[in-house]
């Protein structure tokens, strides 16, 4: 199974900074909080979602295996 982008909620605040570099892969749900757009789970080598994924301040961003196995890059 490939790769996926994530977001541990239990780590993100909000700060919509994913959205602000990678709009193509992350919304911002009514409460503020960010999730990965349905089909740009695969996006994991994109280069606005590294920009992404570096410039998170709770490193909320994950990418997923398919074993299962979660962890922030
Ligand atoms: S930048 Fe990180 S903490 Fe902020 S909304 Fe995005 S995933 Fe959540």
């Amino acid at each position: 199974m490939a790769k996926e982008l994530a977001i541990d909620l239990s780590r993100c605040q909000g700060h919509a900074r994913c959205w602000a570099f990678a709009p193509e892969a992350f919304g911002i749900d009514d409460e503020g909080y960010s999730y990965v757009l349905p089909g740009a789970e695969g996006l994991v080598d994109n280069e606005n979602v590294r920009k992404a994924i570096k410039n998170c301040p709770e490193r909320a961003i994950i990418i997923r295996d398919g074993d299962g196995v979660e962890g922030a890059p």
